[in-house]
């Protein structure tokens, strides 16, 4: 059985890449402080091939036995996250990725980095291909979160370069699903519990900057397969579906048949006008696809909102 560690087990996207290796025959070991993940998330994994060591990975991070993947995916990762935790932000991505990497080397193990779309900051180039170098503002409220992600990628690109470690660098677009905190302050989950509630829907600034939403089963899929590749060159993962943010939010509005207005708020600093993956490097070198449809994915991600919100 192939053995995996994952940090930041316990969040969104680690729980779900836990179960989804899980399910696909590995050993898995989760480690989390927490931070901003929720033991809940991983609840339903007891049972299973999983083992969850609590422990802040910016620290020494200590595996018995043999590991043959080593998934780096601890990080605060919405924006709200960053301003409330900026130093454990920059934290955990430079020393909890020096840490990780450390971990790999010595078990001899594949590395793979969650790193980012913010490493292409509020871009200048339409849409972000993996060659874009990105246009970040170091110094400003984002900073943390794209600096850190920044040098996670120098660092694990250093590893192997230097240790000639196989490493893997996956940039992560807008994702949403089940297992969004409530009250992470991104988009997805803020829409859909203001809507559930029908309170006012905060958009910020005039709703004109774009995203584009991928579902978290195809975000997984493609996780799994760059994992699994010969790749070792950064790779977008993301839905190229680009909209407005007005648009998903009259989407869910309409969707959760809320009585709810819109209201705008200011923007925040920096925050990136346009936003959409070049997937072409995934499709043809790891043949990946988002299959998930915005209606089916908002759906099954409203089901789950609307019983943690409404408990029904
Ligand atoms: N946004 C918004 N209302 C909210 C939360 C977010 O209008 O209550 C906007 C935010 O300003 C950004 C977009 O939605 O333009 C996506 O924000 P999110 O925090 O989900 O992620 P980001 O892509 O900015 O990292």
């Amino acid at each position: 059985m192939p053995r995996v560690v994952i940090t930041g087990a316990a969040g969104f996207i680690g729980s779900h890449l836990s179960e989804a290796l899980l399910d696909r025959g590995f050993s898995v070991v989760g480690i989390d402080n927490l931070l901003t993940g929720d033991l809940a998330n991983i609840a339903h994994l007891r049972d299973r091939d999983f083992q969850f060591i609590r422990h802040d990975v910016t620290n020494y991070i200590d595996v018995d036995g043999p590991v043959d993947f080593v998934l780096h995916w601890a990080s605060p990762a919405s924006p709200i996250d960053y301003l409330e935790l900026p130093i454990p932000t920059l934290k955990v991505g430079a020393l909890g990725t020096h840490k990780a990497l450390g971990l790999a080397k010595a078990k001899g193990a594949v590395f793979m980095i969650a790193s980012t779309s913010e490493v292409y900051g509020d871009p200048l180039e339409h849409p972000q291909k993996e060659t874009y170098w990105g246009n970040v503002n170091p110094i400003g409220p984002r900073g943390v979160y794209d600096e850190a992600k920044r040098f996670a990628e120098a660092m694990t690109v250093a590893y192997r370069r230097f240790h000639n470690l196989d490493t893997k660098i996956v940039r992560i677009f807008n994702t949403y699903g089940p297992r969004m905190r409530i009250r992470d302050g991104r988009a997805v989950p803020a829409f859909m519990s203001q809507a559930l509630l029908n309170q006012d829907v905060t958009v910020f600034g005039d709703g004109s900057q774009t995203r584009s939403f991928c579902y978290i089963s195809d975000l997984v899929d493609g996780l799994i397969r760059l994992m699994l590749s010969k790749e070792n060159d950064p790779i977008n993962i993301g839905n190229p579906q680009e909209m407005t943010i007005e648009q998903i939010a009259r989407q869910i509005i309409a969707m959760t048949g809320s009585s709810s207005k819109i209201i705008y708020k200011p923007l925040p600093t920096d925050d990136p006008k346009v936003r959409q993956p070049d997937i072409t490097r995934a499709r043809t070198l790891l043949g990946w696809e988002p299959k998930v449809s915005l209606d089916e994915g908002l759906g099954r991600t409203i089901d789950y909102f609307r019983a943690k919100v409404l408990g029904s």
